[in-house]
């Protein structure tokens, strides 16, 4: 070993040492603090579909390749972190002697060959993302972009990083080619011998350039090391547990979408008949009362914004980007951690839990930082502000988007379940609302004696439940299918339409309530469980006898659709769900509804979200305008999963939209860019904020907002009207 090679060894056995040992401080920092969440059970089942979908959505990069260059770029660069950390590993053997290398693999012209062109396409893609992240950046001359509020800094230290590594890689094989130690042929490492072609012939160079790549790398665990917070560097490690743990394995894409998690305490359901306040956990009031799933979920953030980028709210002006709501969440977490670990930490009454000795020694910024309250506006300091807490839609774009598998939508409404339950403080419009599910079991507070209204004048009669047995569907017509004007056209056009193709089906009539979905996305749970309860009552009533796979509904609500299907369950209401679109598509390929008259003037559709992107109902109703115009649909730039909300989920029907633009009028502004004539949704909500929309800009001449349902039917029936309602809907 010569003079250069002891200096290089002591330097990276020095600057090794303090990395390893502030890295394992910050591993054990980090799990101390997500260890403060509350316990979540059910994310240790099914270790095989766990185990197999984090192979598949990191090794395969599934999510972040719904954004391709992006998503190629990034994939060479997980695959060169990976790969080439042995080389970094090769460099310890490199700052001892210039012809140093990994014992056995590193003679084999394969693994030479493999570093090399992983090397090679890592440089292309950090190069790639480097330019992205440039482009992209907040400060750009024409606003704001996905970065913002993203901590640059950090994206920009871990990109020059890895670049830097890379190319030190190939500098470190230069000198080896120059100087004779290099032992893979030309045409395995093309770069490496062309890089050494231009280096002189230096035997201390590869002990040089090998002190400073390990300099680097360990530069890079140091800073990582000292900033636990730093998602975009920890997410290399803290994405394969996060994926591993996320809600539901063998869902397609984000496994927050769908159904809502039970509100749960200490882990387990809360039973609402035995629940108490004062001893069982009511949502989430204090950031240690998320999950630790949900604190690992804040910990992973890689603050890359594509949730930010898809979010409605966000992109109408609203306060509230799932983005800076998680990073808000994380950075609060850490900073009150120390008050946490010391024993601190309120309980459900309110009272300290930890004596004067034991926080004597806590820091006074995190004593401080426990003083804030959880939601709260600026001047009280608050994590997350109310305006951002009720701005959401739930409409799960950010969920669908999240490359790490965050479930944003289920922390929100956790949020919202203490504020509605314990607080009860929520927008105030929205109590009416929650007082009409309560008495008269629909959102408008209309009498649930005109729930079968909408049958009049149909010209054939609905069956009811009892009536008869031999049913095939229950046709499942919801709160508006029953008593709002248009959804009620729906409700008439699906009926006609089933009865044309002769569909034996039934409803419920005056047995159906509101199946609970706005008192659930609102953070009601309470009055959710009491009208599912009675709803699964009725309908495993109706059902009596029968197998899951005969117990079939039709909706026409993606709502009622959504929580029928995936939420019933929970409460022991197992049926067969589908969306109406569904069943008529099903018709008219079976050659039992045969469109006829092709609807002209151009049609684009309008995913709804609870169909689309919670439920990944896309083909279906395009199945039908497909047929019912005979041609193409025109589709609208932000499509199936990337739809834009139309701005009523999450209860949002029920509030008034104060900040911002209107969502539903950059919705309708999008679907006239195409000069469709009609535009086509499949859900009442959507129906109702996109008419408003083409109204409140005095389109209601050019442009038509109607259901899939009622497309078919003109084009199956052209000289059957779609069924005005005689009725409109009672005030309450
Ligand atoms: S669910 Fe929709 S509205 Fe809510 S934060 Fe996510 S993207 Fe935004
Ligand atoms: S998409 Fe996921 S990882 Fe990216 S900023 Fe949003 S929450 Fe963080």
């Amino acid at each position: 070993m010569g003079s250069v090679q002891i200096v290089t060894t002591i330097l990276a056995a020095a600057i090794t040492a303090v990395a390893v040992w502030l890295a394992v401080r910050a591993v054990m920092k980090m799990t101390a603090v997500i260890r403060l969440g509350q316990p979540a059970p059910e994310r240790f089942g099914d270790k095989g579909a766990r185990t197999k979908k984090m192979l598949v959505e990191t090794a395969g990069h599934t999510r972040m390749l719904k954004w391709s260059v992006v998503g190629a770029a990034h994939w060479f660069v997980m695959v060169g972190f990976i790969v080439l950390s042995l080389l970094v590993l090769e460099a310890y053997f490199e700052v001892v002697s210039p012809g140093g290398g990994l014992p056995i693999i590193g003679h084999w012209t394969i693994f030479g060959l493999a570093t090399e062109w992983i090397g090679i396409l890592g440089l292309a893609g950090i190069l790639v993302l480097m330019a992205i992240r440039l482009r992209n950046r907040p400060t750009r001359p024409g606003g704001r972009s996905r970065f913002t509020g993203s901590t640059m800094w950090q994206g920009y230290f871990v990109e020059w990083v890895v670049l830097l590594v890379l190319i030190f890689g190939f500098i470190i094989r230069g000198f080896k080619v120059a100087t004779d130690h290099f032992e893979y042929p030309v045409w395995a490492t093309p770069l490496s011998h062309a890089v050494g072609a231009a280096l002189p012939a230096w035997t201390a160079g590869v002990s040089v350039a090998a002190v400073i790549k390990i300099a680097i790398s360990m530069t890079w665990l140091i800073v990582i090391s000292l900033n636990v917070t730093m998602g975009v560097a920890w997410h290399r490690f803290l994405a394969f547990p996060n994926i591993f743990f996320k809600r539901d394995p063998e869902k397609p894409a984000g496994s927050g979408l769908g159904p809502l998690r039970p509100m749960t305490s200490e882990g387990k359901p809360l039973d609402f008949e035995e629940a108490d306040p004062e001893k069982d956990q009511f949502g989430v009031a204090q950031v240690e009362q998320f999950s630790w799933k949900g604190l690992l979920d804040f910990s992973t953030c890689t603050e890359c914004g594509r949730c930010q980028s898809q979010c409605p709210a966000w992109n109408t002006g609203k306060p509230l980007s799932p983005k800076l709501l998680v990073l808000s969440l994380r950075d609060h977490a850490y900073a009150k951690a120390p008050y946490l670990l010391a024993g601190g930490g309120k309980d459900l009454t309110g009272e300290e839990k930890a004596t004067q000795e034991q926080l004597a020694g806590v820091d006074v910024l995190a004593m401080a930082e426990a003083d804030r309250p959880l939601i709260g506006t600026a001047e009280e300091g608050g994590v997350i502000d109310p305006d951002v807490l009720w701005s959401c839609t739930t409409c799960g774009a950010c969920v669908e988007q999240c490359p790490v598998d965050i479930e944003h939508v289920d922390h929100i409404v956790d949020m919202r379940r203490y504020q509605v339950l314990i607080e009860s403080s929520f927008p105030s419009e929205a109590g009416v609302m929650l007082r009409n599910l309560e008495n008269k079991g629909n959102p408008w507070g209309a009498p649930q004696n005109t729930r079968e209204d909408w049958t009049k004048g149909l010209g054939f009669e609905v069956p009811r439940v009892g009536e008869v047995d031999d049913f095939e569907y229950l046709f499942w017509v919801g709160c508006a299918g029953a008593f709002e004007d248009r959804a009620k056209k729906t409700t008439r056009a699906v009926a006609t339409l089933l009865n044309e193709a002769g569909v034996s089906f039934a409803i419920l009539g005056e047995g159906e309530t509101c199946s609970g979905d706005p008192a659930r996305r609102i953070g009601n749970e309470f009055v959710f469980q009491m009208l599912a309860q009675q709803n699964v009552e009725t309908l495993n009533e109706a059902f009596d006898g029968r197998e899951k796979s005969k117990r079939k509904i039709v909706a026409t609500c993606p709502h009622c659709f959504n929580t029928l299907g995936n939420e019933y369950g929970q409460l022991g209401g197992e049926f067969e769900v589908v969306h109406h679109t569904q069943l008529l598509a099903h018709l008219v390929s079976a050659g039992k509804l045969t469109p006829v008259q092709p609807v002209d003037g151009g049609v684009t559709y309008h995913d709804p979200c609870y169909l689309g992107r919670h439920n990944r109902i896309f083909a279906a109703p395009r199945e039908v305008l497909g047929d019912s115009i005979q041609g193409e649909l025109t589709e609208m730039p932000r499509n199936s999963e990337r739809s834009f909300c139309c701005g009523a989920g999450g209860a949002r029907m029920w509030m008034e939209e104060k900040i911002g633009k209107r969502i539903n009028v950059d919705r309708v502004e999008e679907a006239m860019s195409t000069g469709a004539k009609t535009i086509a949704v499949g859900c009442p909500f959507c129906s109702t904020m996109l008419n408003d929309g083409v109204n409140g800009k005095g389109a209601g001449e050019q442009v038509e907002v109607i259901d899939v349902a009622s497309v078919l039917l003109r084009s199956v029936k052209p000289e059957a009207p779609a069924g005005e309602p005689e009725v409109a809907p009672a005030a309450s």
